[in-house]
């Protein structure tokens, strides 16, 4: 896609930080380092978003993430790695390429990584949780 940046960092229209390539997927430093070796994951096939893309496509992106995470593991030995994906404005995606962001984590986090949600086990009775779950299974 001619406007897309992420495709245009694929093509090397625009520079990157790359950290790993193969046939169909690219991986490349975040430009705003949430924490140490904060990468993206993204396919060399544009699509908007996890939903729309390929399963077969979404295999291989998985791969990579898996590879990827690997490697930051074995080289910056973090605490944790968090692997986040958003879809859609509403839900924070600002660049509409397929990515997944591999996030390391430390226990001396630089400040700002706020990855914490609040829980309500107690919002959807019993009937509500059997009917949500028979809706979604009926789609
Ligand atoms: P989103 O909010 O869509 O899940 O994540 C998009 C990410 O892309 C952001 O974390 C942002 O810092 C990163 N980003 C945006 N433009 C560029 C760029 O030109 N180069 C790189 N390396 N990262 C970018
Ligand atoms: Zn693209």
């Amino acid at each position: 896609m001619t406007d897309c940046i992420f495709c245009k960092i694929i093509s090397g229209a625009i520079p990157s930080y790359k950290v790993y390539e193969d046939a169909y997927t690219y991986a490349f430093l975040d430009i705003s380092q949430v924490a140490k070796g904060h990468t993206l994951v993204v396919p060399k096939k544009h699509s908007q978003d996890l939903l729309e893309t390929e399963p077969a496509v979404l295999a291989q992106v998985i791969t990579s993430v898996q590879k990827v995470a690997q490697m930051i593991d074995a080289t910056l030995q973090p605490d944790g790695i968090n692997i986040v994906q958003n879809n859609r404005a509403f839900a924070d995606q600002s660049v509409f390429h397929l990515h997944f962001h591999i996030m390391p984590r430390y226990q001396d986090d630089i400040d700002g990584f706020g990855y914490k949600w609040q829980t309500h086990s107690d919002a959807f009775d019993a009937d509500a949780m059997t009917a949500l779950a028979e809706q979604i299974k009926n789609a």
